[in-house]
C-alpha cells in the first residue's frame, strides 16, 4: 500500500544494532528506507548490519553516543555522506539501572536520565533542520509502560519515559507548522537484552508480565516493526504527539 510505501526514505534509528531498534530498523527497510543503525558497541553494530543486508536493505552502520553532542553530530554526518539525507529520527537507545529510589546515587540517575531523555531531546534536536531540509519529516520516540504506570524499581528510568512523552508532545506542537511529526511508541514488556536482564534482577516478573498482558505473552522485536512504518510514512501524516501502546492490551488491563 502506497501510504506505507518508505521508498526513497532515509532512517536513523539509535539503538538500532539490537533489540526493540533492530526490530524497527528491519520493519523500516522492509518498507523500502535506507537505514543507518547507530549504537555504541560496534560489535553488536556490525551484526545487526550483515542481518539487514542479507535481507536486501539498504544500510549503514554508526557509532554514537547519545549523551554526546558531537558524537550525535558524527551520526547526521556519516547519515549524509551514505544516503544525502534524513527523513526519519527514531530515538531508540535507553538504559536501566533498577534498585529502590533511595539506593540511586547521583551518578546512576545522571546516566539513565542523560541517555534515555537529554539524548532524545539532543538526537531531535540535530535532526531538526535536516528534516526541515527534506519538507518535513517523522520523528518516533520511546517511552515505556513506566510512562504510564509507576515501577518501584526504576525510578529514574519511569521520570525519563514519562519525561520523553511529554517532550514528544512539546516538539510535535513546536514542528508541526514544519510539516514534522513527533509520536511515542510505548512498548509493554519486549523480550530484549534489556528486559531478560530485568527478568535476573526482579524475582517473578517473567511471570507477573504474563499473567498480567491479556495477550498471554511477552512481546518480540518484531512487534514493534508495524507501529515503526505507521508512524514514519504518510500513513501517519494527521498524526502527531500521540503516545500510541504497543503492550499486547497491558496498559488496557485493570
Ligand atoms: P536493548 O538493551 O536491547 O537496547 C538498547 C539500545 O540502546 C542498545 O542497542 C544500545 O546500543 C543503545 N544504547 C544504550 N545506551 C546508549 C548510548 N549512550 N548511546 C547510544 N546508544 C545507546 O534494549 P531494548 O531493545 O529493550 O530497548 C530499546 C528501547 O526500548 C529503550 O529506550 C528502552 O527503554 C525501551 N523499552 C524497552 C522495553 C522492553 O520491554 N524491552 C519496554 C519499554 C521501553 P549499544 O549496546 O551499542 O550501546
Amino acid at each position: 500500500m502506497q501510504a506505507f510505501d518508505l521508498s526513497g526514505r532515509v532512517a536513523i534509528v539509535t539503538g538500532g544494532n539490537g533489540g526493540i531498534g533492530l526490530g524497527m530498523a528491519e520493519g523500516l527497510a522492509q518498507a523500502g528506507a535506507s537505514v543507518m543503525i547507530a549504537g555504541r558497541d560496534r560489535d553488536k553494530s556490525l551484526h545487526a548490519l550483515e542481518r539487514l543486508e542479507r535481507s536486501g536493505a539498504r544500510s549503514g552502520a554508526v557509532e554514537v553516543d547519545v549523551r554526546s553532542v558531537d558524537s550525535i553530530e558524527g551520526m547526521f554526518q556519516a547519515t549524509l555522506e551514505r544516503f544525502g539525507r534524513v527523513d526519519i529520527l527514531v530515538t531508540n537507545a535507553g538504559t536501566n539501572i533498577r534498585k529502590p529510589p533511595q539506593d540511586y546515587t547521583l551518578e546512576e540517575w545522571t546516566d539513565v536520565l542523560d541517555i534515555n531523555l537529554r539524548g532524545t531531546f539532543l538526537c531531535a534536536q540535530a535532526a531538526y533542520p535536516h528534516l526541515v531540509r527534506a519538507g518535513g519529516g517523522k520523528i518516533i520516540t520511546i517511552g515505556s509502560m513506566t510512562s504510564i504506570f509507576g515501577a518501584s524499581f526504576a525510578a529514574p528510568y519511569s521520570a525519563s519515559k514519562g519525561g520523553t512523552v511529554q517532550l514528544t508532545k512539546a516538539l510535535a506542537t513546536a514542528w508541526a507548522k514544519d510539516n514534522i511529526q513527533v509520536n511515542a511508541v510505548l512498548p509493554g514488556w519486549i523480550d530484549t537484552d534489556l528486559t531478560r536482564r530485568a527478568r535476573r534482577e526482579v524475582a517473578g516478573l517473567e511471570q507477573r508480565v504474563q499473567a498480567r498482558t491479556p495477550q498471554g505473552r511477552w512481546g518480540t522485536p518484531a512487534d514493534l516493526a508495524g507501529v515503526g512504518v505507521f508512524l514514519a510514512s504518510s500513513a501517519s501524516d494527521f498524526v502527531t504527539g500521540v503516545a500510541i501502546p504497543v503492550d499486547g492490551g497491558y496498559s488496557a488491563q485493570a
